[in-house]
């Protein structure tokens, strides 16, 4: 789908490593996948492995048309943040970064405060972000869904520069979904992609709306990749599980042939 006046928005794969695979390993990995992926450049294909592997991938990919992202960072550009990585050090080796997984909301507490201030350094520093949002199987239980992915989004999307929405991508990853095999519904991720371009629409403008990436993720495999990429409204997907394996590969060409485009 493209917006008014603004040409079609380029499907996005990428594959959230999370903690697995070192330098070693990961280096292995990749130089299986480059070969295959650099030929789907219909889609963007962005592999997010470890932050301490991701120098290594990005010199495997070069040149490939294949990009690196991060999984997190702080937004801070430098100081005594223990353990952190600021976007100073991801600019220039990574495209991407993931942010506000629910993994990070989950177990290391990030709200959308964080998570939006994180996205604004993105912003800074030249990486574009990759936000996630989604709710838990108690919210879609008792029918909370929209309510918390309104309140995600207007708390974790705002503030950007209108002008960079392009670069801006927004994963609806419902929770009960990820690494659980049970996928959501192509109408549930229908609904929600729906929602949260609305939402954009009411915080931006409804063209600059028309231009951000909506991926669906949480058990993504290469066999339910076409019901989600079929959908006009969704851009691709972010993959876990599923992106440790050369199903990768497969999972990208899918996309490419969902959207009608040379795989
Ligand atoms: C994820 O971690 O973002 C994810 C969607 O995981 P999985 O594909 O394993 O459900």
């Amino acid at each position: 789908m493209s917006g008014p006046g603004f040409g079609p928005r380029k499907p996005i794969v990428a594959g959230n490593w999370k903690m697995n695979y070192g330098p070693a390993e990961a280096r292995a990995f990749a130089e299986q996948l480059v070969e295959p992926l650099s030929h789907l450049r219909s889609v963007e294909r962005v592999l997010c492995p470890p932050a301490i592997s991701i120098d290594v991938v990005r010199a495997v990919v070069g040149g490939s048309g294949v990009v690196v992202g991060a999984q997190n960072m702080f937004y801070e550009p430098r100081g005594a943040y223990t353990g952190e990585i600021s976007p100073v050090m991801l600019q220039g080796l990574c495209h991407y970064v993931i942010l506000g997984h629910s993994e990070r909301r989950t177990y290391f507490g990030e709200t959308d405060e964080l998570v939006n201030q994180k996205a604004i350094a993105a912003y800074g520093y030249e990486l574009r972000p990759i936000v996630c949002v989604g709710e838990h199987l108690e919210d879609r239980d008792a029918g909370r869904t929209e309510r918390v992915l309104t309140e995600q989004v207007r708390g974790s999307l705002a503030a950007l520069p209108i002008d960079r929405l392009s670069d801006l991508v927004v994963a609806y990853e419902p929770v009960w979904a990820i690494g659980t095999g049970r996928a959501a519904t192509a109408q549930d991720a229908a609904d929600a992609a729906a929602l949260i371009r609305a939402l954009l629409g009411e915080m931006y403008t409804s063209e600059a709306a028309a231009r951000v990436r909506i991926q669906y993720g949480g058990s993504v495999t290469a066999e339910n990749i076409a019901e989600f990429a079929a959908l006009p409204d969704i851009d691709g997907a972010l993959v876990g599980g599923a992106s440790l394996k050369p199903e990768f590969v497969e999972i990208v060409r899918r996309t490419a042939a969902a959207k009608g485009l040379p795989a």
